[in-house]
């Protein structure tokens, strides 16, 4: 039986779950608990843990992996994959590397236990290893940990009997296992909140002309040359453009308006000529434009010559892409009608897409996302934060839920240096997040 790849929901990724329906479980023979073992047509393969997800699922035959396990394994949301049953012993030992920059003074082995007991690792995997402590408090980000060693060998599945051992080398000088498992994806869909719909929009219009451009060559027809998201700043659209393109394995290349403008005046032409460039030889790729109005705004009475120079370039270098299909253009703003009507005209931007301000249900997710690594004690109703933060962005929510971090760090220690380098392994397993935390952030 073959299942369709679909997103995780926010809440649930980065613990290694496969969420697949009962009826899908029951046909191919697994429990909940198993382990299988996960595949695309490439090399890569990931090892997850089956769990009966959501009851809306049922019957539909939907295996939810999150953004890491679809890197690993290489695949895509929608592709149809077949399942296995997974080899896996449970570890005695599993040596984990740190990254450089994070440095732990004491024992973190209990907690990386604990974080990742129930998962499946194999030597040289990269994990997430989630943190609500300095730098990536509340930033939905986690650290990535590398596997440098297991015993036994092979694929292990951490339980609360594994020592866990911390290694001499940081996580840098650990060698990979197999290609394309290299990191963590910086940004995947369950790193957005709410915005489902707006992303299998961008991402359905992109993809099918970046990995089949002979299709729309067979029919005739141009394929997507780009697209224009368009709302509120701190919404989420650089987010979306950066998981799409880590979605479809697409190279990104970003070109920020404001600074095209400014601090390469004079070289802006030749600036944007080296981007598309750079794409072109890296394609499939995406050219993120953020606040292209800034580069080309409808001033017609300001207008001088160097805009109308830069905006003509722009034009042409859209209009003469010559991977066609496999370049696209995804531009944001927050301006949409102050943009160059040339820009939205004659097959530049085949969409236009609004990301507009969450909704409750939005907002719900978005916490989520921005809490997910977060210690927090089980009474938070994030839902009742959702209620009540109406007109918040996700750069809002993302900045509450940071600051309830902050505030569990001084309530914990007041005298704790936040800058100091090295981490106190018992500060971090003390630490929670409680509701007077996040009534305080909220309060502002
Ligand atoms: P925009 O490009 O629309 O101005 P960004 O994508 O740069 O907004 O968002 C800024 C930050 O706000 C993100 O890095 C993220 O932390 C948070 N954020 C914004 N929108 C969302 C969202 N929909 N889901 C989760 N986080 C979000």
């Amino acid at each position: 039986m073959k299942l369709t790849v679909k997103p995780l929901k926010q809440k649930d990724a980065g613990r290694g779950l496969a969420a697949i329906d009962r009826a899908s479980m029951r046909e191919i023979g697994l429990e909940n608990g198993d382990y299988i073992l996960i595949q695309g047509n490439g090399e890569g393969r990931s090892v997850a843990r089956v769990w009966p997800g959501y009851p809306e699922d049922e019957g539909k035959g939907i295996i939810r992996i999150d953004g890491r396990l679809r890197q690993e394994a290489g695949v895509g949301i929608d592709d149809s994959i077949a399942v296995e049953a997974a080899d896996v012993n449970p570890a005695t030992s599993v040596t984990v590397a740190l990254p450089q920059n994070l440095r732990i003074r004491g024992d973190i082995g209990p907690l990386v236990r604990d974080k990742l007991s129930g998962q499946a690792v194999t030597e040289g995997q990269t994990v997430p290893f989630s943190f609500s402590f300095g730098p990536m408090a509340g930033s939905g980000q986690s650290v990535p940990l590398k596997i440098a060693e297991t015993a036994p060998s092979g694929t292990v599945v951490i339980t609360d009997s594994t020592s866990i051992q911390i290694s001499e080398k940081p996580a840098e000088q650990i060698s990979s296992r197999g290609e394309g498992t290299e990191g963590l994806p910086d940004v995947t869909y369950e790193d957005i909140g709410g915005l489902e719909g707006e992303l299998d929009q961008v991402r359905e219009m992109i993809e099918l002309p970046m990995r089949h451009p002979e299709l729309f060559q067979q029919l005739g027809i141009e394929p997507p040359k780009g697209v224009l998201l368009h709302g509120p700043p701190g919404t989420g659209k650089t987010l979306m453009a950066k998981a799409v393109a880590n979605e479809i394995d697409a190279h990104f290349e970003t070109i920020s308006g404001p600074e095209i403008m400014s601090k390469y005046y004079g070289e802006s032409e030749e600036q944007l000529r080296e981007v598309f460039e750079e794409a072109e030889e890296n394609a499939p790729a995406i050219v993120f434009i953020d606040e292209i109005d800034s580069i080309a705004s409808k001033r017609e009475e300001t207008s001088g010559d160097v805009e109308r120079r830069v905006v003509a370039q722009l034009l042409s270098l859209m209009d003469g892409l010559e991977e066609r299909g496999r370049v696209t253009v995804i531009a944001a703003t927050n301006r949409v009608d102050a943009i160059d009507p040339a820009l939205r005209r004659g097959g530049r931007f085949d969409r236009e897409i609004e990301i507009g301000v969450p909704d409750k249900e939005g907002r719900t997710e978005i916490l989520q996302v921005h809490t997910r690594g977060m210690p927090l004690v089980d009474s938070i109703d994030l839902d009742q934060y959702a209620e009540n933060t109406h007109g918040f962005v996700g750069a809002d929510l993302a900045t509450l839920a940071r600051e309830a971090a902050m505030n569990a760090l001084r309530r914990i220690r007041p005298e704790l240096d936040l800058e100091e380098e090295e981490i106190d392994a018992e500060v971090l397993e003390t630490l929670q997040v409680k509701e007077v935390d996040f009534k305080e952030a909220l309060k502002g």
